[in-house]
């Protein structure tokens, strides 16, 4: 056995103001973590944790992957940084070039960003320069979801469904949104096997949003697949099916945030093609480094590309970019990670290992508090019965006593959602069950 990694001074917790923490509870009990490595990582008091989420869903090849350290190594000592505005670097359009490999169909162009929020913001204003190219500037309006999440700039809120994330800021959300219901019901599809079977007629909301907007105001539908950060929703089998046909129907794009689902969780690379619906953008994040380096990116179909691009008059295009678009050191790890997604197979893993995933989810069925499981790809998500007068208090707990007993899970409200590496073994997969199991019999 090698010796334990030694245990970090550890610095005051004040100053810092930490992004969607209970910051004063956090700083009376911290959980840290200083190391990681493969399927674990070690907490500050030396513990390994057995890491049942990818990070933030995005550790998709598992921690420290020697190519893409050794990627960034490199590339910060050959090129830390390069403007991207009216000059480049090879590293971006390489990147470029081998998602649009993994890609769907035509969706073959990629604007880099440095995160999701900043990817969900860039489509948002990509779909009305589009409009705006085509001679249709009245289609402006754009269409969310409940219980959606897409970030938090201010596009990202209002096309989001997360009431807790808009209402400090509700005086300045985008004024022309509307939201389709989400499609979470308990009663109809409680305990399904991957996609519910009930549901598919939700996406009808569309219709009337359409009939009472006019579809020549409406620039754009957005939908994560599968809702992650808000419990892991399952799209019902022919949803997204039917959004595409009423989009197609009626000449309105049709995102995806494949911020979560991108790069390999559903057993392919983007859920577009495990769940065989090509939308006219995707925004991803997250694994497109392996999480390693910030980065997102926006995929957008040729012609969106070609329209905005082929008539605009001489000069910049598009008025949008940022500092760090197409960074040297996140393209290196881009171009890494889909190295080590390829090398190791990875996605097809995703897949092969998914029945053998929702055998064990759904063997939790059956234990204290639990009123649904859901599964689909590499994402599950056990749902508690909120304590009475409490929501949200049992679920935290559990996401406290799995974190105490080594295994990390992610919680909001009383979901709990798992989304392991996509290295993660069955033996792994079995004990993670076996630790929330446990943690579900001591709830109170
Ligand atoms: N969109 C979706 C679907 C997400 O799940 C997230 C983050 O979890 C985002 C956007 C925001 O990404 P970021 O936190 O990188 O800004």
């Amino acid at each position: 056995m090698s010796a334990p990694p030694p245990i970090p001074t550890l610095p005051s917790l004040e100053a810092h103001w930490m992004p969607f923490t209970a910051n004063r509870a956090f700083k009376r009990a911290p959980r840290l973590l200083v190391s990681a490595k493969g399927m674990h990582y070690t907490a500050a008091d030396g513990r390994q944790i057995l890491d049942g989420t990818a990070g933030l869903w995005c550790v998709n090849a598992g921690h420290a992957r020697e190519p893409i350290v050794h990627a960034i190594a490199n590339a910060t000592a050959r090129l830390d940084y390069a403007p991207g505005f009216q000059i480049g670097h090879p590293g971006s359009f390489e990147l470029a070039g081998r998602l649009a490999e993994i890609l769907p169909a035509d969706v073959d162009h990629v604007f880099f960003t440095n995160s999701g929020s900043e990817a969900v913001d860039t489509a948002l204003k990509i779909a009305l320069a589009y409009f705006q190219a085509r001679g249709e500037p009245k289609r402006a309006r754009f269409v969310g979801r409940q219980r959606a999440y897409h970030g938090v700039g201010f596009g990202g809120i209002s096309i989001g469904g997360l009431e807790n994330n808009k209402k400090a800021f509700a005086a300045q959300l985008l004024p022309l949104v509307d939201h389709l219901p989400h499609t979470h019901d308990l009663g109809q599809n409680a305990f399904s096997h991957g996609q519910p079977m009930w549901g598919a007629e939700l996406a009808d909301a569309l219709e009337t949003i359409i009939a009472q907007r006019g579809a020549d105001t409406i620039a754009a539908v957005i939908v994560e697949p599968v809702a992650g950060s808000t419990g892991v929703l399952v799209p019902p089998k022919g949803y997204l099916e039917r959004l595409r046909a009423l989009c197609d129907k009626h000449g309105i794009l049709l995102i995806f945030d494949e911020v979560i689902t991108g790069f390999g969780r559903l057993g392919a690379p983007f859920a577009a093609q495990a769940l065989s619906v090509v939308p006219d953008m995707i925004t991803c994040a997250k694994g497109i480094t392996n999480g390693a380096v910030p980065m997102g990116a926006v995929a957008v179909r040729r012609g969106i590309y070609e329209t905005v691009v082929d008539p605009a008059p001489a000069g910049i295009e598009l008025f949008h970019g940022y500092t760090y678009s197409g960074h040297p050191i996140a393209t290196a790890a881009g171009l890494a990670a889909l190295d080590v997604y390829r090398a190791d197979g990875l996605f097809d893993r995703a897949r092969e290992l998914a029945p053998i995933w929702e055998r064990a989810v759904h063997g939790l069925r059956g234990l204290p508090h639990v009123i649904d499981l859901r599964n689909l790809g590499l994402m599950a998500a056990i749902e508690l019965e909120p304590r009475a007068g409490a929501p949200g208090a049992r679920g935290f707990e559990l996401f406290v006593d799995c974190f105490q007993r080594g295994a990390l899970v992610r919680v909001t409200g009383d979901v709990v959602a798992m989304s392991p590496p996509l290295i993660i073994s069955q033996e792994q997969i079995e004990q993670l069950m076996e630790t929330l199991a446990q943690g579900l019999k001591r709830l109170a």
